[in-house]
């Protein structure tokens, strides 16, 4: 049976970590969350957000805006938190409701406040190989393997999706120098799924669609790492059939408790980046 990585735990140690970066400081650094309409898992996802921050010592402002609201109001708001010296991080939740534009609000943000690592400034950045804020997901996941000393060099890495939010900047975190894996982006086009899964030493399944990669899509041995969060009639389930993987993987990360705790780690990570880098130039 495979090794069950456990996000939660390595989540943690992310956590104390940040909390002791934060104890050393002389200012306390402030996340700024922007919540859009009433979707209850954007609700959980915030308030989850926020509790962490405090619980490292990062001061949560929050601001819980009506559907109705117009984009230049967003905008707006964006922009006063973009000159507020005692926030260093933004972070609005995706997705948006109605006809408002999360690409044009994030592209919003100050790039050195885009703790979600999502604004192009900071995806070019990535592209270049430059140091920056990087996106959370892609990021915590190499940090799972890293905790658990999984060799990432000349490892052949699969990804299953090709979003700007996951499979994309993860690509290129796992091919650059340092990290050097050889990197296969699948997605919803890919023909013959399992030939190209089979490739893997590392399996990354960032689709959205539950129970896709199942025993046959494992190379035996293989590190699988489920990003996938799918809310189905049997509660939350990632990407990947765990049960039937499990047995044939040499080490899988369970849904709940692997990859999401990772995110939400991350975002903390890049919030006391944010605030080092910000404040040491001011
Ligand atoms: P997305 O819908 O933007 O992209 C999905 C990608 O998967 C697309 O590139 C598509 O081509 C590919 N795909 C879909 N079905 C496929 C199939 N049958 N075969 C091959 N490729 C297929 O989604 P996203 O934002 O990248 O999120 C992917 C999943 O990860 C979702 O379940 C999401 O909820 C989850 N997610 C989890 C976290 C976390 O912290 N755990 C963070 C972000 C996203």
């Amino acid at each position: 049976m495979g090794r069950i990585l456990d996000g939660k735990a390595v989540a943690q140690e992310v956590k104390e970590e940040v909390t002791a970066a934060v104890s050393l400081l002389d200012y306390q650094p402030g996340l700024a969350t922007v919540l859009v309409g009433d979707d209850p898992a954007s609700h959980t996802y915030v308030r989850g957000k926020r509790r962490d921050a405090e619980q490292v010592g990062i001061r949560s402002v929050h601001h819980e805006l009506d559907a109705s609201m117009s984009q230049q109001d967003l905008v707006r708001l964006v922009a006063e938190l973009n000159k507020d010296e005692s926030v260093d991080g933004i972070l609005v939740q995706l997705p948006l409701p109605n006809d408002l534009d999360g690409e044009a609000t994030v592209e919003a943000i100050d790039p050195v406040k885009d703790v979600d690592g999502l604004h192009p400034f900071n995806l070019g950045k990535l592209m270049l190989g430059r140091p920056g804020l990087r996106p959370c997901t892609p990021t915590g996941v190499v940090r799972i393997l890293d905790h658990y000393e999984i060799a990432t060099a000349g490892a052949r890495a699969v990804i299953v999706g090709r979003s700007f939010l996951v499979g994309r900047p993860l690509a290129m975190i796992l091919s650059e120098r340092g990290v050097d894996s050889t990197v296969s982006v699948a997605h919803s086009r890919t023909e013959d799924l399992v030939s190209v899964t089979r490739e893997a030493d590392i399996l990354i399944a960032a689709a959205g669609s539950p129970g896709l990669i199942g025993r046959d899509h494992v190379k035996p041995g293989a590190t699988v790492i489920d990003v996938g969060v799918n809310r189905t009639d049997e509660g939350l389930v990632g990407d990947v059939d765990f049960d039937a993987v499990v047995d044939v993987a040499g080490a899988v990360t369970p849904v709940p408790g692997g990859v999401g705790p990772m995110t939400r780690a991350m975002l903390l990570v890049n919030t006391l980046r944010a605030a080092e880098s910000r404040r040491a130039v001011s």
